[in-house]
């Protein structure tokens, strides 16, 4: 009897939390509503099919929205304006295929990881540059703030580096020899070389890293919320049904 008392305490008292957390809109910046800020330019975690954003993350966000009981909205932005819409409460999390890493976690919150990314190079066909060690001293192209921006950076010196605000700027940018190689995540670059003749990705991995999605600081009641889909979904195969949708395997 005791038992059943408690359990059904317990019950109440983890109502009560997600009722609260609903009713006074505490946990999202709208009620009723997931908002994730993305840049949607960045197949196949994110991009426009006619009107709409499709892609790993937005069905995932999708998934994560329904086991929440909300409905996802997706606000498409600079992929630099994506941790400050964040942490200032215009959206409720971030999805784009974001890397986390020690610097952003001084302003944002991560969610467990759901899937890893590989920096990797870009070159014309026939390049010159045909390792990682032979970029140095050639111009790379970026997409601004990015982790490819700032490993870049780090390695080759600023004044090698040329940043852009989308992915396929710097594609552009490489097939018309304004720059020398791209370093980009490795599903984009599978898909911009797809798209444009004449691009090779090196056969070398520059950085392997995490994705996960970013939650501000002060709502740790969404980050454990979504912490919980996410396992779930993951538990379920919903997850890699996803990565399996729009990832090939090599
Ligand atoms: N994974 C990279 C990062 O987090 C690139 C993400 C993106 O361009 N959407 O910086």
């Amino acid at each position: 009897m005791k038992k059943i008392i408690t359990l059904a305490l317990a019950m109440i008292l983890a109502l009560s939390v997600f009722a609260g957390c609903g009713k006074k809109g505490e946990m999202t910046v709208e009620e009723g509503k997931l908002i994730m800020a993305t840049n949607a330019y960045f197949p196949p975690y994110e991009y426009y099919e006619g009107s709409e954003i499709v892609g790993v993350d937005a069905e995932i966000a999708a998934a994560v929205a329904e086991k929440l009981g909300l409905e996802l909205e997706i606000a498409d932005m600079e992929f630099d304006s994506i941790i400050t819409a964040v942490s200032s409460g215009k959206a409720d999390m971030g999805l784009a295929g974001m890397t986390v890493t020690e610097e952003r976690l001084k302003n944002i919150n991560f969610s467990d990881t759901y899937a890893q990314g590989v920096q990797v190079v870009i070159v014309k066909q026939g390049s010159e540059i045909q390792s990682i060690d032979d970029i140095t001293g050639h111009s790379i192209g970026v997409q601004l703030a990015t982790t490819g921006d700032i490993y870049a950076t780090d390695d080759f010196g600023s004044e090698n580096v040329v940043e852009f605000n989308k992915g396929n700027d710097a594609i552009m940018a490489l097939l018309s020899d304004k720059v020398d190689c791209v370093i980009i995540d490795n599903e984009p670059a599978k898909s911009f070389v797809a798209a444009n003749e004449g691009l090779v990705i090196l056969d070398t991995e520059y950085v392997t890293e995490d994705y996960a999605a970013c939650i501000s600081k002060d709502n740790e009641a969404l980050l454990a919320a979504v912490n919980k889909a996410l396992a779930d979904l993951t538990a379920d195969g919903t997850i890699q049904k996803i990565l399996d949708k729009y990832i090939s395997a090599e």
